[in-house]
């Protein structure tokens, strides 16, 4: 961060805090918010940690993830509460994105904020929206992000076990388990630092990925079985999944996480795409390989952004049509998916 020091004097008092992450919070989004949370109140500060929409069951372990004020379709008190908290801060704190368009209900609400913004964040060409920035495209997680500020403000004693494990959280999810290109040696550092520090590599992995239920896994080999296409013209694999087929196998939120992934360890494939019918709209998820830029893709035909290699998107279309789209588009990637 540029201006630490007038950052370090705005935090130095205690405030109404307000923690917005984005829409579907994945294990970065929440546990950034709640480490930063953790740390925040033991600074003495009135923390609130407010997400625009439920989140997977997977991330319930989370230390103090009772305490966020979830969003919800079901509810429209909820997106009235969230609002009340954000017009009564003093301080809003962004993390895990940069455009405001991905925490949809509450992108309105916080815009308007009279509240000091602080965006912390690692996606490529954010909006500028607030008055602080601690952005790097270069960290893997923004749960590194909130490590190294924490660090840089001199604070990192204040890091106990469950800050930690929210922050380790992060770290794996957003490396794919320390294998993606995004993996740099800070990243390492950052984990040794945390598991020093408490976190449980081990146990939080377990947390993450070992608690599938068994339509979850039902649900990947359906998909894997008769919904994974691959193109070998394009280096692309795709897979559609309707609004019928998520109910058939009781798809709950972040069930289709990863399912992505399965596509690019295809040999040979670069791109992978998965598109499925979320009912408000056709959610796209896009990983590639090398210098193929997923992003592009993504911020050019389906609203969407991220990382070069991990980005997403929607479609307010059918998802047959989405899918119609996407395979009209692909020939004018094709020079580059060769080349890739
Ligand atoms: P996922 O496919 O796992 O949902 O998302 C992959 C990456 O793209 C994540 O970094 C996520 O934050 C970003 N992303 C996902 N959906 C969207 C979207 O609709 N718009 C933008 N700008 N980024 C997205
Ligand atoms: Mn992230």
């Amino acid at each position: 961060m540029e201006n630490i020091q007038a950052f370090k004097a705005l935090i130095s008092q205690p405030k109404k805090v307000v923690i917005v992450t984005h829409f579907k919070p994945d294990a970065d989004a929440l546990g950034s918010s709640l480490g930063l949370s953790g740390y925040l109140k033991k600074k003495g500060h009135q923390v609130q940690v407010i997400t625009p929409s439920d989140y997977p069951d997977f991330l319930a372990w989370m230390p103090d993830n009772k305490s966020v004020h979830a969003v919800t379709k079901t509810s429209e008190a909820s997106l009235v509460t969230a609002t009340d908290y954000i017009n009564k801060a003093e301080v809003i704190f962004c993390l895990d994105f940069s455009s405001l368009s991905r925490i949809n209900d509450l992108a309105e609400p916080v815009r308007n904020a009279t509240a000091i913004k602080v965006m912390i964040d690692h996606h490529l060409e954010p909006e500028k929206f607030a008055q602080y920035e601690h952005w790097n495209v270069l960290s893997a997680s923004t749960t590194g992000l909130i490590y190294e500020l924490i660090d840089q403000l001199g604070d990192s004693s204040l890091i106990d076990a469950d800050i930690a494990s929210c922050l380790y959280a992060g770290l794996m999810t957003d490396t794919g388990g320390f294998r993606h290109n995004n993996t740099r040696h800070q990243e390492f550092m950052i984990a040794s630092e945390l598991v020093a520090m408490g976190a449980n590599p081990h146990k939080v992995a377990m947390q993450v990925y070992d608690a599938n239920s068994l339509e979850r896994l039902r649900l990947i080999g359906y998909v894997l079985s008769e919904k994974l296409k691959v193109l070998p013209e394009y280096h692309t694999a795709y897979m559609t999944l309707t609004a019928d087929e998520l109910k058939k196998y009781g798809a709950q939120t972040g069930d289709t996480e990863g399912l992505v992934n399965y596509g690019l360890s295809v040999k040979g494939v670069k791109l992978a795409v998965l598109m499925y019918d979320r009912k408000e709209e056709i959610k796209l998820s896009f990983r590639s390989l090398g210098e193929f830029s997923a992003n592009e893709m993504a911020r050019m035909h389906f609203d969407g952004g991220g990382h070069r290699n991990a980005s997403g998107g929607t479609s307010k279309t059918s998802l047959e049509e989405t899918l119609k789209k996407f395979l009209s588009i692909l020939p004018e990637f094709k020079e580059k998916l060769d080349k890739a």
